[in-house]
């Protein structure tokens, strides 16, 4: 996997005060992408085993105690992202307990495979669906467009 940017002290997506990674790879392509640069799977940079002790670190840092971890693109249930996200989210899991993830997709819950489904299976909360102009609404918490839905896994 490769990723855009990396935020260890993030205050904009998502609630509290987050970890945020933006992954690279999308297959949506949605007219006014806020993010196109992250389409390829192969732009950004590589997602290395340094970077996945970094945020596990950054969230168990206690002098600016952080609410979760973030995940956002790019896609990060594009399949050639699955398994390094599941492997992230199950270290968040092991090793940062009370911390929530958030996991930002362009794919609908409900079309979801096997594979992806495991990773959402560990998450707090999903905001699915593509980005759709027409239904853009500035005052949406969370999501750019109408259509979108902030799912509350658990
Ligand atoms: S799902 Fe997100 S990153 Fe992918 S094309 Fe749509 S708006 Fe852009």
């Amino acid at each position: 996997m490769n990723f855009h940017q990396y935020y260890p002290i993030d205050v904009v997506n998502g609630p509290g005060t987050r970890c945020t990674l933006f992954v690279a790879g999308c297959v949506h392509q949605c007219p006014g992408c806020y993010n196109k640069s992250t389409w390829r799977l192969n732009s950004g940079l590589p997602f290395t085993q340094q970077m996945e002790d970094q945020i596990i670190s950054d969230l168990n840092d206690t002098r600016i105690p952080r609410q979760g971890l973030s995940l956002s693109g790019g896609d990060p249930l594009h399949p050639a992202n699955v398994a390094a996200v599941l492997q992230l989210v199950k270290r968040v899991h092991a090793e940062c307990p009370g911390k929530d993830i958030w996991l930002w997709t362009g794919y609908k819950l409900d079309e979801l495979d096997s594979e992806q489904m495991q990773i959402v299976d560990r998450i707090n909360v999903l905001i699915d669906g593509k980005f759709v102009q027409d239904l853009k609404d500035p005052a949406l918490i969370w999501r750019g467009s109408a259509n979108q839905v902030v799912h509350k896994l658990r």
